[in-house]
């Protein structure tokens, strides 16, 4: 099965989670195609049925992104290119803190999720999988490990007495609870049934 991503955070830590479907990257040749949906669905089945239509193989893909309930939901599916096109993870970062001060009256925290939708493309047709991670925004970043926004997200699902960020957890803590490993433990039941 073909992983229709060049992110490599994404690879290993669907690979960790999804170990039995022996997920191989996207090959070099195929060209990605423009993240032009409003939605994570959207984004996940333009990126699927592009690598489907030029592999022929069983594709997945994943669309995924922080919503952040103070600034209506953004950056949601802009996540990766909050701060422009081309911007860093920590750039992203800072704009999402920014903006959530000046929507805040100065506070840099609130609430927020995780979402990911990880879409299938195989001989029986189309398949979408959402996963969502509750958690909350806060001020002072903290942590090495993860990617994107992690050292500024502390999820619910560790308890009110667990003030760790998502790039503080192990990588088996963090696939235990993200977005990503929900979405992806749904594609697993789906493919276990199959
Ligand atoms: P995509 O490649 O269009 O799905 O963009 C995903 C973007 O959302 C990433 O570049 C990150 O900014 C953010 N994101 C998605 N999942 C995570 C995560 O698990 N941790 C931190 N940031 C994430």
């Amino acid at each position: 099965m073909i992983l229709a991503t060049r992110n490599l955070h994404k690879v290993r830590e669907l690979d960790e989670i999804l170990p039995a479907a022996g997920l191989r990257p996207l090959p070099d040749e195929v060209e990605s195609p423009p993240e032009t949906g409003v939605t994570f669905e959207e984004n996940a089945l333009i990126k699927a049925r592009s690598a489907r239509e030029a592999t022929g193989e069983a594709v997945i893909a994943d669309d995924s992104g922080l919503e952040v309930d103070a600034l209506g939901g953004r950056p949601g599916v802009y996540s990766a290119r909050y701060a422009g096109e081309g911007a860093t993870d920590g750039e992203n970062l800072g704009k999402v803190l920014s903006d959530l001060a000046a929507a805040n009256g100065g506070d840099q925290s609130g609430s927020a999720r995780y979402v990911c939708v990880i879409a299938l493309v195989d001989d029986s047709g189309e398949h979408l999988f959402r996963g969502t991670c509750e958690g909350r925004i806060v001020r002072q970043p903290r942590g090495d490990g993860g990617f994107g926004y992690d050292p500024a997200f502390v999820p619910d699902a560790t308890g009110p007495d667990d003030q760790r960020t998502m790039a503080e957890l192990s990588p088996e803590e963090k696939n235990a609870i993200s977005h990503r490993g929900a979405a992806a433990q749904q594609l697993a039941d789906h493919l276990a049934d199959v």
